[in-house]
């Protein structure tokens, strides 16, 4: 089924909006505003809900979480950056084991069961994604959904750097 990847973060973003004004967090969306990509529209909300979600929560009052889409190489592309406390690089594979939380007594206060990122991870995969973190400690993370978009005509695009290709025709 086709998706359209903008409605899916704007109504993430529009679903945390309250609580993140509610933190004097500021949402900007930005970036190409249409990428179609195939899939279950629920599971990719959810998805992106989570990253947003976590960058709200595990950031300080006062600061801006950017969500950025665009499209390129068959690739349609979410990313959701954010000024907060980051991830060492011992923690960036762990967080998206289930149930793991960096830093169990911080994370008390803050709530959640370190499910988030492990469901991320697993609706990305199932919709032939992948998801990548990017993190400097005390400076801020960024979270990346990439997955194979597709074209109007409904066929999905495949890597737009990789293969070769071949065409047959009549005559010669
Ligand atoms: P929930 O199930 O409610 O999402 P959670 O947020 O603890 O609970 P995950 O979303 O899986 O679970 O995140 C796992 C851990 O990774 C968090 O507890 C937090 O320590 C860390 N983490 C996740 N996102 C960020 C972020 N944007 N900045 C800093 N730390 C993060
Ligand atoms: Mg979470």
């Amino acid at each position: 089924r086709a998706v359209d990847l903008r409605t899916v973060v704007l109504e993430a973003v529009d679903r945390l909006r309250l609580t993140a004004e509610a933190r004097g967090i500021t949402l900007k969306v930005g970036g190409r505003m249409d990428a179609m990509v195939h899939g279950d529209p629920d599971q990719l909300m959810t998805a992106v809900r989570n990253l947003i979600d976590n960058a709200v929560r595990y950031s300080p009052d006062g600061t801006t979480v950017g969500i950025g889409l665009s499209a390129h190489d068959g690739l349609a592309q979410v990313t959701v950056t954010d000024q907060g406390m980051g991830i060492s690089p011992e923690d960036q594979e762990r967080v998206f084991e289930r149930f793991y939380r960096v830093d169990a007594a911080r994370s008390r206060q803050t709530g959640g069961t370190g499910l988030g990122l492990s469901i991320v991870k697993h609706v990305v995969i199932n919709h032939g994604g992948e998801v990548t973190l990017w993190s400097q400690p005390g400076r801020g993370s960024t979270f990346t959904i990439r997955l194979p978009e597709w074209e109007d005509d409904g066929s999905p695009v495949v890597g737009g750097q990789a293969g070769t290709h071949v065409t047959q025709r009549r005559g010669h």
